[in-house]
Order: C-alpha cells, then sequence, then structure tokens
C-alpha cells in the first residue's frame, strides 16, 4: 500500500526549471527523506505529489497508478505542512474530524478514527481546546493526527519540525518515527535538515537545484558520497 513512482517529473515557472528530470520509486511502507538546500525544489516536488501542483513533464504514480487527472482528494495521501494550517475556529477535534466528515464518514466511525489518532499521539486531553489554546508542538500534533484519521496509504510531511523549539522539534521526530512503525505507512518527508534525515530514513534523496544528486540508505550516503555536494551536505550536521 501507498507505493510511488516518479517519472521523469520536471517543473518550470515562468522560464526557470525549478525540478529536472527526477525519478524515483518508492516503496510500500518506505520512509524516504527528501533533503536539500533551502529552494532546491522539496516542497514543490511534495506538492506535485500531493496534487496542489502541476508538473511540467513526467508521470506520478502511486501504487503503480498514474494519478495526474486525480485532485488530491483523491490520492489517498495526506499532507502535514510546517505551518499547521489549522481552524482556528474548530477545536482539536473538530479539525480532525474535517476531513472525514467532508468525505461523509458517520459519526461513530468518526469518532473512532479521532480516539484512535488521539490514543497514538496522547491528545485526548486537548481535543476540546482550540488551536489558540494549544502550544507549538500541540498544534503539530493536532495536525499530524488529522493527517492520520483519513487513513492515507501515503504521508507527505514538508518541515513539519521547523516551527518547534530544540526539545520538542527531537520528540515531535520520535512520535513521527513511532507512527511510522505503528501504521507502517509510505512516508515521504522533507527536510533542510541532515539529523532528521539520518535519523528518520529508510531512504535519502539528497536534491540540489531541482536535481536528484544521490539517493540511497543514510549510511551508505554517509561512507560513500557520490560527490562533494553529498559529503558536504550529510557530513555537516548543523
Ligand atoms: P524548497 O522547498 O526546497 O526550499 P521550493 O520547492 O519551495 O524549494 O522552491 C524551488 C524553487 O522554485 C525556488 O527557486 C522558488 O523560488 C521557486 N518557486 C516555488 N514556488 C513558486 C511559484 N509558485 N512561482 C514561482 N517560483 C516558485
Ligand atoms: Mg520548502
Amino acid at each position: 500500500m501507498g507505493s510511488l513512482t516518479l517519472q521523469n517529473i520536471s517543473k518550470s515557472f515562468g522560464p526557470v526549471e525549478v525540478l529536472k528530470d527526477i525519478n524515483l520509486e518508492v516503496e510500500s511502507g518506505e520512509f524516504v527523506v527528501f533533503v536539500g538546500p533551502s529552494g532546491c525544489g522539496k516542497s514543490t516536488l511534495l506538492r506535485i505529489i500531493a496534487g496542489l501542483e502541476d508538473q511540467t513533464a513526467g508521470q506520478v504514480l502511486i501504487e503503480e497508478k498514474p494519478v495526474d487527472h486525480l485532485p488530491p482528494s483523491k490520492r489517498g495521501i495526506a499532507m502535514v505542512f510546517q505551518s499547521y494550517a489549522l481552524y482556528p475556529h474548530l477545536t482539536a477535534r473538530g479539525n480532525m474530524s474535517l476531513g472525514l466528515k467532508q468525505s461523509g464518514a458517520d459519526r461513530n466511525r468518526i469518532a473512532q478514527q479521532v480516539q484512535l489518532a488521539a490514543d497514538m499521539l496522547s491528545l485526548e486531553s486537548l481535543l476540546d481546546r482550540k488551536p489558540s489554546e494549544l502550544s507549538g508542538g500541540q498544534r503539530q500534533r493536532v495536525a499530524i493526527g488529522r493527517a492520520i484519521v483519513r487513513e492515507p496509504t501515503l504521508f507527505l510531511f514538508d518541515e513539519p519540525l521547523s516551527n518547534l523549539d530544540a526539545a520538542l522539534r527531537v520528540n515531535t521526530r520520535i512520535e513521527i518515527a513511532k507512527l511510522h512503525r505503528t501504521l507502517n505507512s509510505t512516508m515521504v518527508y522533507v527536510t533542510h535538515d541532515q539529523t532528521e534525515a539520518m535519523t528518520l530514513a529508510d531512504k535519502i534523496v539528497v536534491l540540489n537545484e531541482g536535481r536528484i544528486e544521490q539517493v540511497g540508505h543514510p549510511l551508505e550516503l554517509y561512507q560513500r558520497p557520490a560527490n562533494l555536494f553529498v559529503a558536504g551536505f550529510i557530513g555537516s550536521p548543523k
């Protein structure tokens, strides 16, 4: 469930080509991290996978089926952003329920799914609070909970920890790793942080100026970097 294939993906904004012939296979259940400097095209690639942006060329396949004609809601994915993008007027429970409600799920199923996600993320005591009554870390847990309740086969994370302070970053990172083990779903995770990439990934994809520099297991990249860029990027944690 949730395998992902990128075939010859290119993307231009006007005359500027920001993604150049990206090819990648992500296996079902794999935790893949896209890493690279700011502006190298990580978010654009994630948005293309999600269907929030059209590629200029190439094809996205989820579970071996082309999804380019499908809107985001029909791709079986859930996305967690750097900014939590919660609705301020809804409680944590309301935010987590909304997607299921919109897709027509019945009340029992919604309650059950929210409970399951709340258990997983230790959110039980926070379900009736609004975003303004939650800390940054708690908000991000709600945003992750909102992703879980829809039971996506594929999770997309765009720098989910970058607005959190150092201690929370570590905690939330551990939560995400735990979640991956529990759900066994495919995860595609974007970061510019080497430590996150090295600790979370089954497979790291190093991007630079819209191209893939190297794909491999964290240790493989560390021990046998394909070039100076990868060596510099992987070898120098912040
Ligand atoms: P990253 O997430 O790796 O920091 P992005 O994917 O956000 O990089 O951006 C890649 C490049 O594409 C950058 O040069 C950025 O300025 C440009 N870009 C992103 N979105 C747009 C857009 N909507 N219009 C024009 N240029 C864009
Ligand atoms: Mg980005």
